[in-house]
């Protein structure tokens, strides 16, 4: 995590570009030892890597080691002074033969260190056994903590990894053993087969005493050739008996078929594992032959449809990603969209097609496109294809855009060229470009050769630019019938300033209340293809209820409802049975509240009066937690306890209805335990802690148990004895669950001390015995840190603003960013002041520090968006209470 200052980490797109247009990679050994893994006292193993390429137009390069130490470099077997090559993370080279043909071999014998950030080769010592576990994540550009390379996805070469670990663990990377050697010291060494050709960010190993469960998927090819994919599960030992490994490797198998069907290209990377591991940084990533997931996902507590369904869908993602992406690359991280969306977009179509999840694009349309809004609005949003400079810049971009809104994108694109157009794309994109690298161009020319449209104009109007459009109906009505209705769109390009007028294809649906429900009475297609589009269907008919523009969320964008509309809602959306239609109607709320549009107390009493009937328990927990955002944000603090109070009675209300042991019990469950670090509920908080059970079939696990104790903790009641009885919850259960609970519940205590020792821990990035936090652990300390009054949390920022600089050099970037985003003062009071006091202070740091990194400013800008958007939402029901008297 630490580095020497002044070490340059970052790679920029031109460096890059140099590279590749001046080197071809031949091939790439890596041989790690990691035989003293297990001991803690052991800081780093060694790293010897064997470089071929052969270089043109040049007689010099850098690879890239970001390194403990380097030993020794030779090239074509002649000694490099290494103190003379490496500088910093890069290690220079001269003399190279350029030579039409020749192979340069360079072997560079250094030591890599262990990683504690979850970037690079993470190790780890499970609570619970005391046995140690080590995995890497690379993406986008973190293979050079573990060995020297060409770190950029289009010098892609065939790698082989050879790695020595204690005899007794599970060793995997890529590719599937050819042989293990055993050393007879309590070591052995196992050989890999060599890749096909893969960039460096999807390489991987793994090690450690994991639980592996095995599978075999088969199916016979389009030629009448047999095809056998070997397939493990693989979790920590000590969480096996919480593994339904057999739920992983069914959906595994169901997602094969689905893609061989859809793209047609047989599965070329041998075998699949899924590795589940511990202090993930990210959902899941692609590496080919070895899918590596967050250990979330291995549900030691009672797991809901919904987490089921989330679960499901980042196997599919990660699935899309083996063609798109691992078979076919963008070149550089400006595409990365090339595989995000298209992994995001298609991963959610096999959930719903492939798996028992049919309601895949309810969750999609609520949850993940909210994701895609937020990102759009902040200064930071960008067109899907991005201007990615540097490394710093690209860590950034696994967001929102790229992800959500490239994947609804997408969905509007098979709604605009059809389903077929686009798979028979996608097929002839594979064939054209398997083990290579692509850009924008190349897609859309596949695109338009099946299509048969040019896609000019919708790439440049989808694709290169930034900002939401903005749905709307007009209306004319005379004596109750309507005269004229057009649906319009608005928005502008936040980058250029340019109206946004995109093609699309959507459906409007017209709603009334019919017996007293809410139900869908018509559907119509409509092509919008510039500001307005008149609607002929609505004309001399009475005026609906409710008009929905994008009914079915073919598209992307926020809808404006008309008055009438949002009055309809907010009084029977509780009565809408169409699941779809219901959640993108929560979205559209949800979007007007941090829009300040509509007054966080209406969407509140929404939520109360119309969530239970919500179906879907993952737009039910949605929106239980944007309740608790909306007040905790989006209220001004002298209505808080009131809001706070009824939403407590209301789930309080639920949990007794709620079916025993049912989802929503649980979710319920869940909502309130957080909700009761305000203070509220806390009768029921002591009562579950104490083992009663006021609700048959709500069951005390570990995730709910320590939801209780933050709760309790922050709340204040956490006395001496209560501590105790923490403390031996956490040493009877020791697990990674219990690690990050008792942490965030710790650091929550609203105690004077407690808050500097915690604030110190997640500012050095040490405990108070000065041992190196994980990741993880710094978030939960930072988490339980926030948890405080203003009174309690101010002073530190006096602190923190000069710090920002020191702590973006010194850590790495995934580090830092925890940190910093961790610990910005959320304690978002209105206050009587003028100006909001962090609102000054950041608007202060910002213009003071024009020249720091982009990266780091880009984390400050976007805190300053989500504080400037609390505090218009808190002016707008402050203003409502007070027009209310
Ligand atoms: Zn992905």
């Amino acid at each position: 995590m630490q580095r020497t200052p002044g070490q340059n980490e970052n790679l920029t797109r031109d460096e890059a570009a140099w590279r590749a247009g001046t080197l071809r990679m031949v091939s790439c050994e890596v041989d790690l030892d990691l035989s003293t893994a297990q001991d803690p006292s052991v800081t780093g193993y060694r790293s010897l890597t064997t470089l071929c390429f052969t270089v043109h137009g040049t007689t010099g390069t850098f690879i890239d080691f970001i390194h403990e130490s380097v030993q020794s470099i030779t090239l074509n077997g002649a000694p490099v002074d290494p103190a003379k090559a490496v500088a910093g993370s890069r290690i220079y080279l001269h003399g190279l033969a350029a030579g039409d043909g020749e192979v340069n071999t360079v072997v560079i014998d250094g030591h890599a260190k262990y990683s504690r950030s979850g970037e690079g080769l993470h190790r780890y010592v499970d609570p619970a056994d005391g046995q140690t576990y080590c995995y890497t994540q690379f993406e986008p550009a973190d293979a050079r903590r573990v060995y020297a390379n060409f770190e950029q996805p289009d010098l892609k070469a065939p790698f082989t990894f050879i790695v020595r670990a204690p005899h007794h663990w599970h060793v995997a990377s890529n590719q599937s053993p050819v042989r293990v050697d055993q050393h007879g010291d309590g070591t052995a060494t196992t050989h890999f087969a060599p890749t096909l050709p893969i960039s460096t960010y999807i390489t991987t190993v793994l090690a450690g005493p994991y639980f592996v469960a095995t599978d075999t998927y088969s199916r016979t090819l389009p030629d009448g050739s047999e095809l056998a994919i070997p397939l493990n599960a693989t979790c920590r030992a000590s969480l096996a008996a919480h593994f339904d490994a057999a739920n992983i490797l069914e959906l595994t198998k169901a997602g094969l078929d689905f893609f061989h069907e859809l793209f047609d290209y047989p599965y070329p990377w041998g075998k699949y594992d899924s590795a589940f591991v511990p202090e993930y940084n990210l959902g899941a990533m692609e590496n080919p032959g070895l899918v590596t997931f967050t250990e979330h996902y291995v549900f030691t507590s009672r797991a809901t449809e919904s987490q089921h369904e989330a679960r499901a869908n980042t196997i599919m993602h990660e699935m899309v990603h083996m063609w798109f992406g691992d078979l076919v690359t963008m070149a550089w991280w400006d595409d990365l969209w090339l595989k995000e969306s298209f992994a995001d977009y298609i991963g959610t179509l096999a959930n719903a097609q492939a798996t028992e999840f049919d309601t895949a694009w309810v969750a999609f349309a609520n949850r993940r496109k909210g994701w895609a809004y937020v990102a759009d609005q902040l200064p930071s949003t960008h067109p899907i294809v991005a201007d990615i400079a540097d490394l710093e810049a690209a860590k950034q971009n696994f967001d929102g855009i790229t992800y959500a809104k490239g994947a609804a994108v997408l969905k509007q694109l098979a709604a605009y060229v059809g389903a077929d157009a686009f798979r028979d794309a996608a097929r002839t994109y594979f064939r054209a470009h398997e083990y290579s690298n692509t850009t924008l161009a190349d897609f859309l020319s596949a695109l338009a050769a099946a299509s048969g449209r040019d896609m000019g104009a919708w790439s440049d109007a989808w694709l290169r630019t930034a900002g939401v459009p903005r749905l709307g109906i007009e209306l004319d009505i005379v004596d109750s019938k309507i005269t004229a209705a057009t649906l319009t769109q608005s928005g502008t390009d936040p980058i250029t300033g340019t109206p946004i007028a995109h093609p699309h294809v959507l459906d409007v649906g017209l709603f009334n209340v019919v017996d007293g429900a809410l139900a869908r009475t018509a559907s119509h297609r409509v092509e919008l293809a510039g500001s307005t589009v008149a609607l002929p269907f609505l004309l001399g008919e009475a005026r609906p209820d409710l008009i929905l523009p994008n009914d079915g969320d073919d598209t992307y964008a926020m809808v404006d409802f008309d008055p009438v509309s949002l009055a309809t809602l907010l009084a029977h959306l509780g009565t809408l049975s169409d699941p779809l239609a219901r959640a993108s109607c929560w979205a559209a709320l949800w979007n007007m509240v941090r829009d300040a549009k509509l007054p966080a107390p209406d969407f509140l009493a929404a939520v109360r009066s119309h969530a239970e009937s919500v179906t879907e328990v993952a737009v039910f927990t949605q929106l239980l937690t944007q309740a608790r955002t909306a007040i905790t944000h989006y209220l001004p603090p002298v209505l808080r306890d009131a809001e706070r109070a009824a939403l407590a009675e209301a789930i309080t209300d639920w949990l007794g209805r709620a079916e025993p042991g049912s989802d929503k019990q649980v979710a319920a469950a869940r909502a309130l335990a957080v909700l009761a670090r305000g203070g509220v509920a806390g009768p029921l908080v002591d009562a579950l802690l104490a083992g009663e059970q006021p609700h048959p079939g709500l069951e005390l696990d570990e995730d709910l148990r320590w939801a209780l104790w933050q709760a309790k903790a922050a709340s204040g009641t956490l006395d001496e004895s209560a501590l105790a009885r923490l403390e031996a919850d956490a040493a009877a259960h020791p697990s990674a669950v219990a690690t990050s609970g008792r942490l965030l519940a710790l650091a929550a205590r609203p105690e004077p001390a407690v808050k500097k020792a915690s604030f110190t821990a997640v500012l050095t990035g040490r405990d108070a015995d000065g041992s190196a936090l994980s990741n993880e652990a710094v978030s939960a300390i930072a988490a339980g840190f926030q948890l405080g009054s203003r009174e309690l949390l101010d002073g530190y920022y006096v602190q923190y603003w000069p710090e920002l600089a020191g702590i973006w050099e010194s850590m790495s970037i995934g580090m830092a960013t925890r940190v910093i985003a961790g610990l910005f003062p959320a304690a978002q009071d209105l206050g009587d002041d003028a100006v909001h006091p962090v609102m000054a202070r950041v608007d202060g740091w910002l213009a003071g520090n024009p020249d720091a990194p982009a990266a780091l400013r880009r984390i400050l800008l976007e805190e300053r968006d989500y504080l400037a958007r609390a505090l218009a939402a808190q002016r707008l029901s402050a203003g409502q209470r007070l027009g209310a008297g």
